[in-house]
């Protein structure tokens, strides 16, 4: 499985809808300081729902709204703003079996789930704001997004991204906290936990 396409609307420095393609193997991003290409990993981390607003570099759920007046601190309008950003994944090596796909959207109606599309709004009105998440267009909690994804072991502690600093911070840690992040990379934490409770009991 691998990201296809990327849609963003009005997400951070993208204003205009901007759809951003994927290839197979490997895909890089280039460009001049400040462009966005760190916005371009935020909005994938936002819509699957992997990190919370700081990983992201944003202060609240709403800043990562477009803001033409952002670099100058300018204040925002008083009208209704919203972003979204949609994640497609190509899943025709059905790494996501299509049971799973009709469990988590809460309907038999996801099609053939050769393709999954995973999107999130954030809504911004007078005195409020609201998140939404859907799988293949259909209103789903953040949960079930995560029991999704962790099928195809992609969790908030899977390590699927590696930010900024990240490649520091492995090197500079103790041996026992670095054996912690492989077995949840390999899956082997899960166990562990539950062989904790199980003994608890
Ligand atoms: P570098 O090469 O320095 O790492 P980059 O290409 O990764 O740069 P980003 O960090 O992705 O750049 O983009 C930073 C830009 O995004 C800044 O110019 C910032 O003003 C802009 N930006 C962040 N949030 C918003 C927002 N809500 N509205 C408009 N622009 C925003
Ligand atoms: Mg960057």
């Amino acid at each position: 499985m691998h990201i296809k396409e990327l849609v963003l609307d009005n997400f951070k420095s993208f204003g205009r809808k901007t759809r951003i393609p994927f290839f197979e193997d490997f895909t890089v991003v280039t460009g001049p300081n400040g462009s966005g290409k760190s916005n371009i990993i935020d909005s994938v981390l936002f819509a699957l729902g992997l990190a919370r607003t700081s990983g992201i570099r944003a202060e609240k759920l709403t800043d990562l709204i477009y803001n033409p007046g952002h670099q100058d601190g300018d204040g925002e309008s008083d009208e209704e703003r919203e972003a979204s950003v949609e994640v497609i994944l190509d899943n025709s090596d059905h790494t996501l079996e299509r049971s799973a796909v009709i469990n988590a959207a809460g309907t038999e109606d996801v099609g053939d789930v050769e393709e999954i599309s995973i999107r999130r709004r954030v809504k911004e009105t007078e005195d409020n704001y609201y998140s939404y998440y859907y799988i293949n267009g259909r209103s789903v909690n953040l949960g079930d997004i995560q029991d999704l994804l962790a099928q195809a072991g992609i969790t908030p502690e899977g390590y699927n991204v590696v930010m900024q600093g990240d490649v520091t911070e492995i090197i500079n840690m103790t041996p026992h906290a670095r054996r912690q992040i492989i077995d949840e990379i390999a899956g082997v934490a899960q166990f562990d936990a539950k062989k904790e409770d199980a003994f608890e009991e």
